[in-house]
Parts: structure tokens; C-alpha cells; sequence
């Protein structure tokens, strides 16, 4: 035991001597390293005790529900064409959130919801560089819901090499910034779908790392599960402490770009034509639809299970839509007149300068039809748009006498400098 002229831990008694480090405090008094450890624990304890039960799910937030108009009208704001898609998903998505509202009165209320209405995960098809992620991140800050983007292609089922699917909740929890209430609400955008297709419509009996396996592996998390999720990320390990989150109330966006499922709808559709037994005006309006040249308006789940989703994954994706390739109108919109349009920008960082940008109609009309040709929608637009300006924001900066500049057609294509007009000089005063 401890002696009067001797330090000892306050909490247990013992000395240096009997092997306890000690640590003092300002006021003379010390304790141990061992009753720290014990007094961490026992925090620990009393904070699980006190209502914080990590098991118990934590309460839905809440959250504003704007309405489907509204929504739509947002997305207006931002995103170029692709009415029916932005409808689809403004009703999918108010529909999901007012959801999660009506839980959170009736568990408040201590009830049980009369009706269940069932979460509704939601999947994109439209080429590249048509707006799918555009309009998920624009839905999910209309919102306020924290939002992550991953790629199905860098995703495997665990025990192999490539990323655990529970790694796209950490980012979820991540852009909540680790307030899990909020991230279990959140939006998960998950990018390249399409490209986890199983390769034969036959069930395999190998198992399909890339494919079907991280098909299965997502399943649970889309349906809802509680989920162990390893707050550093990484693969998870035993011994391990995990973040436990409850994936039923968060939001799933599956996108891809599908490539020949149109030539797969228009087969089963031409199956109806060459069967017998229709009548003449099933044939015409399969014939129509045929000839339409927006065949992924009549997608069906069974064409997405062609392609190789399976059955169960679909299930977990009700809602199927599609968005359009962009015409050559819309990318000039979207260089002009949505909210962030890229010249805007530029115009405003050359405003900054005293100068005054402006890009004719043909101007406008070429750089549309340059991404056309990339084929790689509106995404080409900047790539393209950075390359010109490149050399007009590194000299202006520098140039005092710079009034306007105005690109064309044929600056763009590369057959000509920008027209460029300089301020007047003003006139020298004449000495009396
Ligand atoms: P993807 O369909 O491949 O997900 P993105 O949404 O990522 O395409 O689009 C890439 C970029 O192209 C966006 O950041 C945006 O600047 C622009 N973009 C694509 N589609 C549109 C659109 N419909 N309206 C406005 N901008 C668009």
C-alpha cells in the first residue's frame, strides 16, 4: 500500500514500486495507467447504457419533401432535356422520401404504418455523357442528402481482389460526415451496372468473380441489411471494431450505358411480328415500335435479365429508365444556358478581366458537332472547350488593351486565331 512520502495512484493505492505508472495531475494527486484504461471502459459502458444502444437503429432525420413538380423544376435548372427520366425519378425519389417521413411519424407516434410502402431503387440507362450522374448528384443537393458515386467494375464479392461492396457505404458515411442518421438516408449512385452483366444467361456454375458474384454481394445492401462497415476502409478483418449501418432507408441509382439492348428489345419485339396467331394490329404497332427510333422506351425488366442482371437484382430495382442520346441542340444549351454552362464560366472569368467573351452561333454549332463526333455526349464538351480557350486565358490576363474576343466556327476548328478588338487608347492631352 502506499506510504505517506511515497506517489501513489488515488484510484487504486499502488506505487511505482508496485509497478503501476503513474501520471500526475497539477494538484498533486496521480493515477495509473491501468485505472485510465479501466475508466475508459467504463465510459464506454455507461454511454451504451444511456439510450445509445448501437444496436437500435438511430432515429430518421428530418427531412424537407419537395414535390415532384418542384423536383423536376430544380433539375430544369441544370440538366439539358430528358423530361420523361427527370419525371421518373422525381416522382421515384419524392416517393422514396416521403417514404421515410411516414415511417418516422408513425415510429414517433409509437404506430405501425397502415400501408408498407416498399423502398423503390432506381436504374438508369442512357450512353455516356447523357446526364445519369448529373441528375442523381443534382437530386441529392436539391435534398440536402449526402450522396457517393461508385463504379460496379471496381467492386468484387469478398475474399477477392477488388473492393468490398460494404466500401460504398464508408463513402456514403464519409460525405455525411460521419453522422451515420444522415447517411443511412443518403443516395448511393452506383455507375457501370451494366457492366457486372453475368456472360451467359445460364447460371453458372463456377463462380463469375466480376460479374454475377458482385451482383449478389450488392443484393443485400439494396434491399436493406445492417451492414459492417470498417470506419478506415479496406478489406474487413477479424478483431475489428465496424461502423454498423442500416442500408434499408438508403437510396440506390444503378446506371449504365447498356450497349446493344436495343438491338435485344427489338428482337423480342420482332418476335411478336413473326409469331402466329397475332392479329394485323399487333403487327402494326409492333412494326411501329420497331421503327421508332426510341426503342429503350419500351424496356422491360425481362430485356435487363437478357443482358445478364439477374432476376433477384432486378427485383430490387423497380423503377427502370432511360435517358436519350443529347442532339446536337442540346449540348449547345448545355454550353449556354443551364445554371453552371461552361461558358459562362468562361465569360466570367474574362469579365473579371475587363473582357468580353462571346462565341457566335457557328462557333456554338462546332463545338456541338466535335462532341458529337467523340461520341462521348456532353462530357467532350469541356475536354474540347479547355483545349480551345487554353491559349486565350493564359494571354489575356496579361494584356491590359483587350476590349473583346469572339471565337467562331473556324476558331474552333482550328483555322483561324480569335477575333480579338482592343480598348482606345486614351488620347494624349494636348500641352497648352
Ligand atoms: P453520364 O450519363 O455518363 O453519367 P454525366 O452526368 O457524368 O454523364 O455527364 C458528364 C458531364 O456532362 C456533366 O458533368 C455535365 O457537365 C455534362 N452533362 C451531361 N449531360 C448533361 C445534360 N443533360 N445537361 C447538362 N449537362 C450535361
Amino acid at each position: 500500500m502506499a506510504r505517506d512520502h511515497e506517489d501513489f495512484c488515488s484510484f487504486c493505492g499502488r506505487t511505482h514500486a508496485d509497478g503501476a505508472q503513474l501520471i500526475a495531475s497539477p494538484v498533486g494527486v496521480n493515477i495509473c495507467a491501468d485505472c485510465v484504461e479501466r475508466c475508459d471502459q467504463m465510459l464506454k459502458q455507461q454511454a451504451g447504457h444511456d439510450g445509445q444502444d448501437e444496436s437500435a437503429p438511430s432515429p430518421i432525420p428530418v427531412l424537407d419533401v419537395p414535390k415532384p413538380a418542384d423536383l423536376k423544376a430544380y433539375l430544369d435548372d441544370y440538366v439539358v432535356g430528358q423530361d420523361y427520366v427527370k419525371r421518373v425519378l422525381s416522382v421515384g425519389v419524392h416517393n422514396h422520401y416521403k417514404r421515410l417521413q411516414h415511417l418516422r411519424e408513425n415510429a414517433a407516434a409509437g404506430g405501425v404504418p397502415e400501408v408498407e410502402i416498399e423502398k423503390s431503387n432506381i436504374v438508369l440507362v442512357g450512353p455516356t455523357g447523357s446526364g445519369k450522374t448529373l441528375l442523381a448528384r443534382t437530386l441529392a443537393r436539391r435534398l440536402d442528402v449526402p450522396f457517393a458515386i461508385t463504379d460496379a467494375t471496381t467492386l468484387t464479392e469478398a475474399g477477392y481482389v477488388g473492393e468490398d461492396v460494404e466500401n460504398i457505404l464508408l463513402r456514403l458515411v464519409q460525405a455525411a460526415d460521419y453522422d451515420v442518421g444522415r447517411a443511412q438516408v443518403g443516395i448511393i449512385y452506383v455507375d457501370e451496372i451494366d457492366k457486372i452483366a453475368r456472360r451467359t444467361e445460364n447460371v453458372s456454375i463456377t463462380r463469375d468473380v466480376s460479374g454475377e458474384g458482385v451482383q449478389q454481394a450488392l443484393l443485400k445492401i439494396l434491399e436493406g441489411t445492417i451492414a459492417n462497415v470498417p470506419p478506415k476502409g479496406g478489406r474487413k478483418h477479424p478483431n475489428q471494431e465496424y461502423l454498423k449501418i442500416d442500408t434499408s432507408h438508403i437510396l440506390f441509382i444503378c446506371s449504365g450505358a447498356f450497349i446493344g439492348l436495343d438491338q435485344m428489345i427489338k428482337r423480342r419485339v420482332g418476335k411478336r411480328v413473326l409469331g402466329f396467331g397475332g392479329n394485323d394490329a399487333d403487327s402494326l404497332e409492333t412494326l411501329d415500335i420497331l421503327q421508332s427510333k426510341d426503342i429503350l422506351t419500351h424496356i422491360e425488366p425481362e430485356d435487363l435479365i437478357k443482358y445478364g442482371l439477374i432476376p433477384e437484382f432486378i427485383g430490387r430495382l423497380p423503377i427502370v429508365a432511360h435517358l436519350q442520346e443529347l442532339t446536337e441542340d442540346d449540348l449547345i444549351h448545355i454550353l449556354t444556358s443551364t445554371r453552371n454552362a461552361i461558358i459562362k464560366q468562361y465569360q466570367h472569368l474574362l469579365k473579371m478581366e475587363g473582357v468580353t467573351l462571346t462565341f457566335d452561333d457557328s462557333a456554338l454549332k462546332a463545338l456541338a458537332r466535335q462532341a458529337l463526333k467523340r461520341g462521348t455526349g456532353a462530357r467532350g464538351l469541356r475536354a474540347i472547350l479547355e483545349h480551345l480557350m487554353v491559349n486565350i486565358m493564359f494571354d489575356i490576363p496579361s494584356r491590359k488593351d483587350v476590349d473583346t474576343c469572339t471565337i467562331t466556327a473556324d476558331v474552333v476548328n482550328g483555322n483561324s486565331e480569335p477575333l480579338l478588338t482592343l480598348r482606345r487608347k486614351p488620347k494624349a492631352k494636348k500641352s497648352a
